[in-house]
């Protein structure tokens, strides 16, 4: 069958998916198929698909049909103009979360320059902090945990694929993941995408994200602020004097991690706000005399 009438075919298979954008993702399917870039798909449409192909593309739409994210069909997401390879099992990069490394790259400009830092991030996933903040701040040496295996298989592709030699990759439960390596007192920076959906919330996701993505990368507790509570006091063990905390929240929960933040101690505790203007990542610094 030619590329035109697939691509048709496959349109109108899933062009009813809310939160799709149907002809996009067929091009982009066919095109990881046949290991062409999109405009090849757009300038050959007379080309014939062979027919072993022609069942795979239709299987992966009707998939797709369901709710399956493009991102885990095509093993790609796109963040700080880096190509992730992502697959099921780890949290798909969320366009969000760039405004937490925007932040940490021109808070490392401005404090430290090109001296060399340490920044911790808790909850790797695919990588998307810990590598793009390795990749862009050469600096940095970027320590990473997370308590899965399939986002450390991921974040250690992606790792590769970028080439950094300035990540480190631990397994394990936030902190305990760095424990007895001695860097008590040593992170300049700490930063962290936990998961944060309240139960009240989880219902409410789009099928793509509550039938496919990995739950526990997502649920934070009955409130959803379990994550908050346990990185914000332990965090102090592992920052210097004057180290950031950095860390994304859901848009209501501003308040409430600015609090505890403040409570533990911190100071200059602010909001960033995303594109949107909705509250999405709380930073603050510790204080020097702290336990
Ligand atoms: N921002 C994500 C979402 O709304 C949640 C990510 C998280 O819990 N850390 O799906």
């Amino acid at each position: 069958m030619e590329i035109n009438r697939l691509l048709k075919i496959g349109v109108d298979k899933i062009k009813d998916r809310p939160y799709s954008n149907p002809v996009l993702e067929a091009v982009l399917v066919l095109g990881e198929l046949l290991n062409v870039d999109k405009t090849y798909i757009y300038t050959h449409g007379e080309e014939k698909v062979p027919q072993p192909l022609v069942d795979r593309f239709l299987e992966l739409m009707d998939k797709r049909k369901e709710g399956y994210p493009i991102q885990y069909l095509i093993n790609k997401r796109e963040f700080m103009g880096l190509d992730f390879y992502v697959e099921e099992g780890v949290l798909i990069p969320r366009q969000d979360t760039e405004i937490l490394v925007e932040y940490v790259l021109d808070y490392i400009d401005e404090k430290y320059g090109d001296s060399p830092i340490n920044i911790l991030d808790l909850g790797i996933g695919s990588g998307a902090i810990s590598l793009s903040l390795a990749y862009y701040r050469k600096n940095a040496t970027v320590y990473g945990v997370d308590i899965h295996d399939t986002p450390l298989k991921v974040a250690n592709i992606n790792k590769e694929r970028f080439r950094l030699d300035n990540v480190k990759l631990y397994k394990g439960d936030l902190f305990e993941g760095i424990e007895g390596l001695g860097l008590e007192g040593k992170f300049h920076i700490i930063a962290s995408n936990p998961p944060y959906i309240a139960r009240k919330d989880i219902d409410s996701l789009q099928r793509e994200v509550k039938d496919y993505e990995p739950i526990e990368a997502l649920y934070g507790g009955e409130d959803g602020l379990d994550y908050y509570r346990r990185i914000i006091p332990d965090s102090k063990k592992y920052l210097r004097e004057e180290g950031l905390l950095v860390l994304e929240i859901g848009f209501d929960q501003g308040k409430d991690v600015v609090h505890m933040m403040e409570e533990e101690g911190f100071k200059e505790v602010k909001v960033i706000k995303d594109l949107q203007g909705l509250d999405r990542v709380v930073s603050g610094i510790k204080v020097k005399e702290l336990d």
